[in-house]
């Protein structure tokens, strides 16, 4: 079956083909580790979560790379500004590097909380310095940069087609010039490969290089690493739309510029989440909230989130407030109690290959998400046995992630044997063994055996 899928490059649905088939390089472009992310920033690692799950389901062996930027991304997207990372340091009192340790874990586990699959290689900027270094050297011997005061910088003017992702109009960014502070450059859309330390400033993260004591610029980094691990599988790169106009343009100039090969033959690309009234969600805004503080603190299931980004297609902005988690949440309980009325009758029994196909043709129809979720409901009220709907709802949650067939069990166990599971839980973590032992023979008491697997406590009732 073919895959369809929106080419920002393009801009039409293409069928995608990877170089290698059926290996497939995806690079997604990862969270700047200063602040925690977003639920405006999760909706676009569930797109890509979706995206890499389809690709898989399809067959290809997805070879998956996000960065983490932990160096170089200054306040504003044109190179002007502090560092993100240092300026984190400053509000808390921490180390650059202690910042972005404590984000990036914390960025794991929301993602993990979400059952967003972790990419095949994780990579940070300050890991790979020196292939940026060599990069920048060879857009230097090819004459596209040139150094001011403040750094190294790529001329865009010498690339042609750079506007080939974004399709903006250079002449208004030129005459929008009188905006940008820094008036050394030579064309406003030229961008940093390299600034410098300010003098007599001694940054907490600055590198050696040919050119002075400095730090990469944001772009550089996802250019070095994409290359670095996929090689000849450029196949997709994904981000938000608002990389479009900037990061992922400067991306491919400097890319392309350094091999002479095109960089990415597909570029994908999710809308934003916004609030009521239709302002974007951005760290800068002061208007963010996280998976924490707009589902963990107020009881809802943070897959309620997963859940809900399901009702809108990927490339459509999403609207969102308090009202959206809680009907999120109603709809994914209620697909859950669906599940275990099903499990109640049987167990899963061959899937249906009719409605496999309808959700098959749907997810690769651009990942229509919001037509997938009708086709489950349409799948639940169908008059097939209950066994077939289990199993192909079941095959149904590869793509879905939300843990059907584990959460439809694990809401089955009375409240009290909750508890004790938590108890035991929380004994084990501590190392408790006597207390994890008791707890468990107490559990037996009551008709309950717990089993400890690799994906951890199981709850069975014999
Ligand atoms: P950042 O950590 O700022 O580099 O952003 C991480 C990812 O989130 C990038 O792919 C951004 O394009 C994306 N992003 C930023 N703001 C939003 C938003 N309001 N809605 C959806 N995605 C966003
Ligand atoms: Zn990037």
């Amino acid at each position: 079956m073919e895959l369809f899928l929106y080419n920002s490059l393009t801009r039409k649905k293409e069928v995608f083909k990877p170089s290698r088939p059926p290996e497939t390089g995806l690079y997604t472009c990862g969270p700047t580790v200063y602040n925690y992310a977003h639920i405006g920033n999760l909706r676009t690692y569930i797109f890509e979560d979706i995206l890499k799950r389809v690709l898989t389901y399809n067959g290809y062996k997805v070879k998956h790379v996000m960065n983490i930027t932990d160096v170089g991304h200054l306040t504003g997207d044109r190179d002007m500004g502090e560092d993100k990372l240092e300026k984190g340091a400053q509000r808390e009192g921490k180390s650059a590097w202690d910042i972005a340790g404590y984000y990036t874990q914390a960025f794991k586990k929301d993602i993990n909380r979400l059952n967003i699959l972790e990419p095949s290689i994780w990579c940070k900027a300050t890991d790979t310095i020196g292939e940026q270094i060599e990069l920048i050297q060879t857009l230097e011997s090819k004459g596209y940069t040139y150094t001011i005061n403040d750094g190294v910088y790529f001329d865009t003017s010498r690339f042609e087609n750079y506007a080939k992702l974004s399709h903006q109009d250079l002449e208004a960014l030129q005459e929008g010039a009188r905006v940008e502070k820094n008036l050394s450059k030579r064309n406003p859309a030229d961008f940093a490969l390299w600034k410098f330390s300010p003098s007599g400033v001694q940054r907490q993260m600055e590198w050696q290089s040919p050119w002075g004591v400095g730090f990469p610029g944001w772009h550089i980094e996802c250019s070095a690493m994409s290359m670095m691990y996929l090689n000849d599988m450029l196949d997709i790169h994904c981000g938000g739309t608002d990389h479009i106009d900037v990061h992922h343009t400067n991306e491919i100039a400097q890319s392309e510029a350094a091999t002479g090969k095109p960089f990415f033959s597909f570029w994908m690309h999710g809308a934003f989440l916004i609030i009521t009234g239709g302002k974007k969600m951005a760290k800068s805004e002061g208007n963010f909230l996280t998976l924490e503080s707009a589902f963990l603190n107020k009881g809802i299931d943070p897959l309620a989130y997963r859940y809900a980004t399901f009702q809108t297609h990927y490339r459509k902005p999403m609207e969102y407030s308090g009202k959206v988690a809680t009907a999120a949440q109603n709809g994914l309980f209620h697909l859950r109690n669906q599940v275990r009325t099903l499990m109640d009758a049987g167990e899963p029994a061959a899937i249906d290959s009719k409605f496999q196909k309808r959700f098959h043709e749907t997810i690769n129809n651009d990942l229509n998400m919001p037509r997938a979720m009708a086709v489950v409901q349409d799948l639940l009220k169908s008059n097939l046995n209950a066994g077939a709907k289990l199993a192909t709802v079941f095959e149904f949650d590869r793509i879905l992630g939300l843990d059907l067939s584990e959460l439809a069990k694990k809401q089955d166990l009375p409240e009290d044997i909750q508890k004790l599971v938590q108890a035991r839980k929380d004994a084990r973590k501590a190392k408790n063994w006597a207390l994890s032992d008791e707890l468990r023979d107490k559990i037996l008491a009551l008709g309950y055996q717990v089993q400890d697997t690799a994906q951890g406590m199981k709850v069975i009732k014999p």
